[in-house]
């Protein structure tokens, strides 16, 4: 299985939290940077002739800003110069300040089917907060013009003042108004945003309290059928996001655009952050890649490891061992020895127990620590 991800970098107005490669105020630039990642499709698409791709995410930034026209465009583009599978699965993240019949119209006939609706909360003060530029009624609005179709709502944690009650008015919303999938995650706090200073003046809820937000959503997701799959992630059974389990399953992507991300035959790289730097390169037929590298073996499993632990399902170790030829018992006994008590058994898979899942990044130290004794063992013979 194989993704393209189309980074789409304009937004109307900086978030108070984003540390995103977005910009608020060069939306002109639109019409002559997706001129740009056209040109940089048709680059790779030569390159990755052999492939069929399953999935196609619009991420951002807000692609639902720009005009659709251009979506439409760059869907002409990935038909044109990609294999892509019959039934692939096209995402576009919207923002619902930024959405209107016209435009879900032109999505549809260009064949997006799934949006994911960045909603974060139901309560407006809360949203003001973050400097989101919609309100909870933007986000119904939104959900009437996507009525039928299949989309997620991002839920967020961890904001100023938040209390169960507005994780459970916010659920609730989401899911009167139709949505099949939920991402549900904590707010990220990053040195030099606006919300730094809300998190030095201890404004924000610390990590013992949204892990109780995050437990209380959890409950109520799943009284309401929706399915946790992988930390972040819960979904009415069959509406999981294939683009996403391809990343947590080690699949190969192609990233597009500004600051795009690629993983592909073996090697991880990453686009420019520069916009001006993107736009010139690939106006000169270069590629816009500032760092490439290479993954070894022992980085590779610890990676298959430390993402298939976010998910439900957890590592399958037959996949493991056809993967490297060696098992998960050979290569990281240790790890294995200090965690036991926090992971169990499914059939082949060794999974993360549901109740520790929240925790997962403490559970994959030992296996980090593992594979970094390797490595040091490995450069000193
Ligand atoms: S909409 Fe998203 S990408 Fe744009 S500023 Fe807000 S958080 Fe950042």
């Amino acid at each position: 299985m194989a993704g393209i991800y189309i980074h789409v970098p304009f937004c109307r107005h900086k978030c108070s939290y984003c540390d995103f490669v977005s910009y608020p105020d060069k939306v002109d630039y639109a019409e002559a940077y997706m001129a740009c990642l056209y040109k940089e499709l048709k680059m790779r698409g030569e390159e990755l002739k052999g492939y069929t791709f399953d999935t196609v995410y619009f991420g951002g930034g807000t692609p639902s800003y720009i005009p659709p026209k251009l979506i439409a465009g760059a869907m002409n583009q990935i038909r044109k110069c990609f294999k892509l599978a019959k039934n692939a699965e096209v995402t576009l993240e919207l923002n619902p300040g930024t959405i209107g019949e016209g435009k879900v119209f032109t999505y549809l006939k260009a064949g997006i089917n799934r949006f994911s609706i960045g909603l974060q909360t139901a309560i407006d003060s809360q949203l003001a907060d973050l400097g989101r530029i919609h309100n909870a009624q933007d986000y119904v609005f939104a959900t009437k013009l996507l009525k039928g179709q299949n989309f997620s709502t991002d839920v967020m944690l961890g904001l100023k003042g938040q209390t169960k009650e507005d994780v459970r008015k916010t659920i609730e919303l989401a899911t009167a108004c139709g949505s099949s999938h939920i991402s549900m995650y904590a707010l990220t706090v990053e040195d030099g945003t606006p919300i730094y200073t809300d998190y030095l003046n201890g404004e924000l809820p610390d990590s013992d309290e949204v892990a109780e937000l995050y437990e209380y959503g959890r409950t109520l997701l799943e009284e309401k059928g929706f399915a946790r799959y992988e930390i972040s992630n819960f979904a009415k059974k069959g509406y999981e996001s294939k683009h996403n389990l391809n990343y947590w399953k080690r699949g190969e992507y192609i990233g597009v655009g500004v600051s795009a991300s690629s993983f592909m035959q073996g090697k991880r790289f990453t686009n420019t952050f520069d916009l001006d730097e993107y736009m010139k390169c690939i106006i000169s037929g270069f590629y816009p890649a500032v760092t490439s590298e290479e993954v070894d073996v022992d980085d590779a499993k610890f990676e298959f490891i430390m993402l298939a632990l976010r998910t439900s399902a957890g590592v399958d170790m037959n996949a493991y061992k056809q993967a490297f030829g060696t098992s998960l018992a050979e290569d990281f006994p240790n790890a294995l020895k200090k965690t036991v008590s926090y992971l169990e058994l499914d059939g082949d898979c060794i999974r993360i127990k549901d109740e520790y899942l929240y925790v997962q990044n403490s559970i994959l130290m030992p296996f980090m620590e593992e594979e970094r004794t390797k490595n040091e063992g490995a450069g000193m013979r």
